[in-house]
């Protein structure tokens, strides 16, 4: 049986929506390069939710190939209301009431779902409608009504988002309908949650609580997309299982020059502690029109590659876009051609190297160094991880490597979670395995990935210790005979 190692080693992360959501274009997505399905939960109800993560399996378990389900709770989002009739045009310089009473929307009174309002606003605070596109000033604030100038006008409709940077927000990040979506979510086996508009390291701690109330163990990627979470970043990180720069809000409540800078050092520090981090939004954009992106878009894909992220993702291109399946295909393309370029300039790996070395390495910080330096000097082919935690894998990805780690795993949550990991090609084995070694050069002879004479690594954990996570204290180089 000869098997295949995608091109790109960076991760592709698809949210699915009505372009994406049929048998065809699914198939396709995964075809082509879909590592991870995002399931936006602001979106569509339950039903159609269960349906596309049916559909979603069975189509990866025919074509053989590992797609992690992401669930992304929706989280205290604040939107504007109904509109009467839509979208209707906010003129520069006009008045607007921004309402919390359940009103029918026109341009002059618009209804808003965030019942304390009123008490996160004061007289010249900014508000921005519809992904910052629309700019209000608050001049009065008269009961549950909020009277507003409109700064910058445009086109609004019903359900767009509603952003107050820096003002104090009376909302928990974790909303009743997050849980409820989780307790859907765990009834399809779902255990890879994105918590959006968390704030704080309590906010992950709530949501890790509720799963383990249960009895399960979710793995938590927090959403940075408020200036709070921003602030508390390290914390968040060191709580978190995963970090998603969710520019699309992030741009709304910093202002947007920060992005840039704030992605770069989010990567890094995630990076360091060897968790998957996700860049979203915005990233091909232009390709939900048209079937190329611009230099700019491609050029912004490729950076945040530099910079280190694990994943690129793509949001309305692949769930609403013309083009979803083109999308991809050019992510990939772009991914693959920054990465042949990362071969040959080993900067990222030698700065990561030394940032841990400030951080007072332990063994497995060390042993994952030796195997990035091996791959620099020897003619490793694959690096194989057996692995009960996954944390092995995802100390060597952090060096971005040019070669694969081919992650095996007793635990399928595990390889879920690794396909979010940058160059870590995740594999479940089902049965019990007495000898990796033996196991593993069998299996790569079968999959036609080696020959004889060609070198891999082998990481291992104690003679005996398999089952004991966390605890790889053995590199072998092996020889394939
Ligand atoms: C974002 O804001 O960038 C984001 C990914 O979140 P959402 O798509 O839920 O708005």
């Amino acid at each position: 049986m000869t098997m295949h190692l995608p091109e790109n080693k960076t991760k592709i992360v698809c949210t699915i929506g009505p372009a994406s959501s049929s048998e065809e274009v699914l198939k396709e997505l995964i075809i082509n390069g879909m590592n991870v399905a995002r399931l936006n939960f602001s979106h569509g109800d339950l039903e159609d939710q269960h349906e596309i993560i049916r559909r979603i399996r069975s189509i990866s378990s025919d074509l053989d190939k590992f797609v992690t389900i992401l669930a992304d709770l929706p989280g205290p989002k604040m939107r504007v209301g109904k509109f009467q009739d839509e979208p209707v045009f906010l003129k520069k310089g006009s008045h607007v009431t921004l309402t919390t009473r359940d009103v029918p929307g026109t341009e002059l009174v618009i209804p808003v779902n965030y019942k304390r309002l009123a008490q996160s606003l004061d007289i010249g605070r900014v508000v921005y409608l519809n992904d910052g596109f629309i700019q209000l000033n608050c001049t009065a604030v008269q009961g549950e009504d909020i009277c507003c100038e409109v700064m910058v006008g445009g086109p609004l409709s019903s359900n767009k988002g509603l952003n107050i940077p820096g003002a104090a927000l009376f909302i928990d990040p974790i909303t009743d309908r997050d849980l409820e979506i989780v307790d859907f979510a765990l009834n399809e086996d779902i255990h890879v949650f994105c918590a959006s508009f968390i704030e704080s390291a309590e906010d992950i701690r709530k949501l890790r609580g509720y799963a383990a109330d249960k009895g399960r163990d979710i793995f938590v990627i927090s959403k940075i997309e408020r200036e709070k979470a921003v602030r508390n970043i390290d914390a968040i990180i060191a709580e978190s299982d995963g970090i998603m720069i969710a520019r699309g809000d992030l741009g709304v409540e910093i202002p947007i020059q920060d992005v840039p800078v704030v992605q770069k050092e989010i990567i890094h520090k995630t990076n360091l502690l060897s968790k998957p981090v996700i860049t979203a939004t915005q990233m091909l954009e232009s390709m939900i029109e048209n079937i190329r992106p611009t230099r700019a878009e491609a050029t912004d894909v490729a950076n945040a590659i530099i910079d280190g992220t694990d994943a690129v993702m793509l949001s309305a291109e692949t769930a609403v876009g013309k083009y979803p399946v083109e999308t991809v295909k050019m992510m990939v393309r772009i991914a693959r051609s920054t990465e042949v370029w990362r071969s040959n300039n080993k900067e990222g790996t030698e700065m990561m190297k030394r940032a841990l070395r400030r951080m007072h390495p332990g063994v497995e910080d060390v042993i994952s160094m030796q195997v990035n330096d091996a791959l620099q000097n020897l003619p490793v082919k694959y690096v194989v991880t057996p692995t009960v935690s996954g944390k092995t894998p995802r100390n060597i990805s952090r060096f971005r490597p040019d070669r694969w780690i081919l992650a095996f795993s007793r635990y399928p949550e595990i390889c879920e979670q690794l396909a979010l990991q940058y160059a870590v090609h995740p594999t479940y084995v089902r049965e019990h395995v007495d000898d990796w070694e033996v196991t593993v050069t069998d299996t790569l002879k079968k999959w036609g990935f080696v020959d004889p004479g060609d070198m891999i690594i082998l990481t291992q954990g104690q003679p005996g210790g398999q089952g004991h996570p966390g605890g790889t204290n053995l590199l072998k180089f092996i020889t394939i005979q």
